[in-house]
């Protein structure tokens, strides 16, 4: 189970007088796909930290499973992946994904199983022993992904995780990032400033313009799963890119 609920959620940082996020009321299903897309400096990343329990609402607040979003994080409902992989050099691949469950101080037997599963899952097989500097920037965020799913959370924070990839990468990434869905049964909540890429991957793609971060709308992409990269020639898909760009005022 993983819903999350925002009610009246509302973000001011210090020193300003405009709320990052301004009374936010929204819902995310559990196992839902859903993204976030809008210029930068909208509030996109506030509001995914505000789930992570990372910073905190100035006023209203976030439900997580029925929980404080600070109690979700000590139950380790999350997995976070930033653009940045974030790995440690010295560290093989297998390594870097059992750090966390070294971390709590699971048996090397345990942690060796799990590192396995999640090799499989993110098909990273026959590079557990490489270190990051030998992987290209898709299999890197492969690792980051294995590693925020390492103690199975049921709620996968996604802040522009495939932002840095080339296009072809990228491409690549959306496909295994719905498979790796489809198989785990997440709750996905996904910052993108790519509006294709939100609607290829969204359940429901929520379109915030900036100052203060307000939901312009949330839209129902009502495309099939599994989705191929031949959809993004479909006219549906191209009527939501279109759609979504005109509500931001992109030309
Ligand atoms: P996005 O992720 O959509 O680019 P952010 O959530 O990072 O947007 O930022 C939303 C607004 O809040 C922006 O105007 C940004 O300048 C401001 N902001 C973000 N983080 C901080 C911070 N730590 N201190 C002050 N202002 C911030």
């Amino acid at each position: 189970m993983a819903e999350v609920r925002f009610e009246q959620a509302t973000r001011v940082y210090p020193g300003s007088d405009v709320p990052a996020v301004d009374a936010l009321d929204l819902t995310i299903a559990d196992g839902e796909f859903m993204v976030l897309v809008g210029p930068s400096g909208c509030g996109k990343s506030t509001l995914l930290r505000i789930v992570g329990d990372l910073i905190q609402p100035t006023a209203g607040k976030v439900v997580v499973n029925g929980k404080s979003a600070h109690q979700a994080r000590l139950d380790r409902d999350y997995g976070i992946v930033f653009q940045d992989a974030v790995l440690f050099d010295w560290r093989t691949v297998a390594k870097n994904i059992s750090l966390p469950l070294e971390m709590v101080g699971w048996d090397r037997r345990k942690r060796a199983e799990r590192v396995n599963e999640l090799v499989d899952l993110v098909e990273l097989a026959g590079f557990e022993s490489h270190h990051p500097w030998q992987l290209s920037g898709g299999m890197q965020q492969r690792v980051s992904i294995a590693r925020a799913l390492s103690f199975d959370p049921p709620l996968l924070l996604m802040d522009e995780p495939f932002g840095a990839l080339d296009a072809i990468t990228r491409d690549e990434m959306n496909l295994e990032l719905l498979r790796i869905w489809s198989e785990s049964k997440k709750t996905v909540l996904f910052i993108t400033h790519s509006i294709p890429e939100a609607v290829f991957l969204g359940d429901r793609v929520i379109v915030m313009t900036p100052r203060p971060g307000k939901v312009a709308e949330i839209l129902n992409i009502d495309l099939p799963h599994p989705r191929a990269t031949a959809v993004r020639d479909d006219a549906k898909f191209i009527g939501y890119v279109k759609g979504i760009r005109e509500r931001l005022g992109v030309r």
